[in-house]
């Protein structure tokens, strides 16, 4: 196609006419100008063509004695996997009642007969650049659509271990504080921090390391119901959000999460890796000024896990609340 840098060659033009030899008229017209063809010879041979070829444009004859060409257009339309290809009737009929019809049906153009061959040309360039235009911004939206989400995406979680974020989690966590400040349901925290993390570093290297804490990662995940949320906290800290569950009820789901992690090996060039954590539980208190509170107790919780030997949980204490 002159001056849009389009190959007319890349368009598929159905030609559809209950006579053979206005298809070989339409063919000598059309031929010339580059786009591939194909015919039918009646409204339902124009139907199996349609889902057969996919054509880009449809140039369509009104009276046909099989199935007949409003027939075929609202069959099309109706149809959303071909709605969008344009349908041009071509016909001797120059009564308004079908004009309005056809129109009606999804047509996106009618010209009669006899027809001047340069108009009819001109007007299914216009249609096929039209659709050309309309399925490529369909593509960039959708390119745009799958790009906005990997963005939000990569501004949600952490990109190592593909847990949330803090900010995130924090988002999360306030949502169910508010609700819960509300007079909505209880929910606990976990605090976990690998043990001797450091350690771990120093005898496997860093990227074992890295492996090491997706795969402490991957273990809650794992363990965790669907509305839980797994926040990275810091290097090797991480929170957990157990909405509906006091402290007490979160204790079993802290231990076996930590003997899930105890259990976990994984190899690597200097020899095979563990991991241990220290888990502290706090849950809601009507008392809290905010989440921070919360999230205080459940540090101190795990501070003193750690005192206490690391590998074990603790709840925070009642003096603490
Ligand atoms: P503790 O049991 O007292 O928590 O000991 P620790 O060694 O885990 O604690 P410390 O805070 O002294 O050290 C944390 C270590 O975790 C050091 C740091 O390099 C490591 N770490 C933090 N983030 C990452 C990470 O993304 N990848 C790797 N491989 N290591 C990390
Ligand atoms: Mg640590
Ligand atoms: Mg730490």
């Amino acid at each position: 196609m002159k001056q849009t840098g389009i190959n007319s060659g890349q368009f598929l033009v159905l030609v559809v006419d209950d006579l053979p030899s206005n298809l070989q008229i339409l063919r000598g017209i059309l031929e010339p100008t580059g786009y591939e063809l194909t015919f039918a010879c009646g409204g339902e041979q124009a139907l199996d063509r349609v889902k057969i070829a996919r054509p880009d444009l449809i140039v369509l004859d009104l009276m046909m004695p099989d199935v007949d060409g409003f027939t075929v257009c609202k069959t099309l339309q109706d149809d959303p996997e071909f709605a969008n290809i344009p349908i041009v009737f071509l016909t001797a009929s120059h009564e308004e009642a079908n004009i309005e019809r056809a129109f009606a049906c999804g047509a996106v153009d009618y010209v009669t007969k006899p027809f001047r061959r340069s108009e009819l040309l001109a007007r299914i360039r216009t249609h096929l650049l039209l659709k050309y235009t309309i399925d490529e911004l369909r593509k960039t939206k959708l390119e745009l659509l799958s790009a906005l989400r990997k963005t939000e995406q990569l501004a949600r979680v952490d990109p190592l271990t593909g847990a949330l974020n803090r900010r995130s989690w924090n988002g999360r966590a306030r949502k169910i504080w508010q609700r819960a400040r509300q007079g909505g349901l209880p929910f606990a925290v976990l605090m976990l921090d690998c043990d001797r993390f450091k350690r771990i570093n120093d005898n496997y290297g860093h990227d074992a390391g890295d492996r090491l804490l997706c795969a402490v990662v991957q273990t809650i995940e794992d363990g965790l119901r669907p509305g839980d949320a797994l926040g990275r906290y810091g290097g090797e800290e991480f929170v957990i959000l157990l909405p509906e569950l006091t402290a007490l009820e979160a204790k079993p789901v802290a231990e076996r999460l930590r003997e899930q992690i105890a259990a976990l090996t994984l190899n690597s060039p200097r020899g095979t890796m563990r991991a241990t954590v220290s888990i502290g539980i706090a849950d809601y208190q009507d008392e809290d000024p905010d989440l921070d509170a919360l999230l205080n107790r459940a540090d101190n919780a795990m501070y003193r896990a750690k005192h206490a030997g690391r590998n074990c949980v603790r709840l925070a204490a009642q003096a603490e609340l």
